[in-house]
């Protein structure tokens, strides 16, 4: 019993990194994201796999070096009286003018900073920019994948308020963490034009904060059915004992949930696709192989091809449905 008491407190005292989707579900999402561009932008992406794959995490480390960039993962949308919400997607500069820098800054500046994103990347296309392209592309997929979870829009981000500490990390690492790649359908679709990326990062949003109750709900009517010590396990992770959430427990939650955490990840591979897509669109189309100032390898120019017929025919990358 002494032992549990122990594990227990052990388990709450350790702070949870904040990544989030963790490292594992950021680059599932940017990776993801590639297969659902368009062959003139395909291959460009899929020659530098690596790049938006393994930096798309870099915004969350960098949360340990410039107190700016918390407040850019996240806003806290029940901070504000319902009647306020729709008046808060505006531009940044009348924001900052009607409510002030001080009162919006703590609670989130997510928005905000998908549209400056969305600038950095549409200039980066149109100065031919390559290291640029990469990385604005593999921080810009953070962002967007960011906006996307429940948990980044509401005061209660972890569970704090409600005693469901580490809430956060179960939602958006545990569960794709042992779940995506054996049951999660990951064909998102084909990216398309985003008109007023200011509406769509908000409609997003506003999606996210309505889902935000279920899963709180939901986590704290099933852990009131299931002894404290089964909801928790050790797992060797990287060769290390951590105490994480048990299996069936997870699996439990998920199952609860219904398709919520599966859906959310794909909805988010598609909008960093289509947030890559805009921007390149906008920058008036570059073609991306001169940019890349070097000839495609003629297989990769090969798949291009194929991948157009493919794209074209609707057929590509597993279901769409
Ligand atoms: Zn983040």
């Amino acid at each position: 019993m002494l032992t549990r008491i122990i594990c227990i407190i052990a388990f709450l005292a350790v702070p949870l990194l904040a990544i989030a989707w963790g490292f594992f579900g950021h680059e599932k999402i940017n990776r993801h994201a590639i297969y659902s561009l368009p062959p003139s932008m395909v291959a460009f992406y899929k020659l530098h796999t690596d790049y938006p794959v393994k930096h798309s995490t870099d915004p969350d480390k960098r949360r340990y070096l410039l107190p700016d960039e918390g407040p850019r993962h996240y806003i806290d949308l029940d901070h504000y009286p319902p009647q306020m919400r729709d008046s808060l997607a505006i531009p940044w500069k009348q924001a900052v003018a009607k409510f002030g820098l001080d009162s919006l800054q703590p609670h989130g500046v997510l928005p905000r900073h998908f549209e400056t994103m969305m600038y950095r990347l549409t200039a980066a296309f149109i100065c031919r920019d390559v290291a640029a392209i990469l990385k604005v592309s593999a921080e810009l997929g953070h962002y967007v994948a960011d906006a996307h979870v429940p948990l980044h829009s509401t005061a209660n981000h972890n569970g704090q308020l409600t005693g469901q500490h580490g809430i956060h990390g179960l939602w958006e690492s545990r569960i794709p963490e042992l779940l995506a790649d054996a049951e999660f359908d990951v064909w998102a679709g084909k990216a398309a034009y985003i008109r007023e990326p200011r509406a769509f990062i908000w409609r997003v949003i506003g999606e996210s904060a309505a889902a935000a109750d279920s899963v709180l709900m939901i986590e704290k009517r099933l852990s009131q059915s299931w002894p404290a010590d089964a909801r928790y396990a050790w797992e060797n992770r990287k060769g290390k004992l951590t105490r994480s959430y048990a299996s069936d427990y997870t699996k439990a939650y998920n199952h609860k949930m219904g398709d919520m955490v599966e859906r959310r990840m794909r909805s988010a591979m598609l909008a960093v696709a289509c947030c890559w897509y805009t921007a390149w669109a906008n920058a008036g189309q570059p073609p991306l192989q001169m940019i890349n100032n070097t000839k495609l390898p003629d297989v990769v120019e090969k798949e291009q091809e194929q991948l157009e017929q493919g794209f074209q025919a609707g057929k590509i990358f597993g279901r769409e449905h």
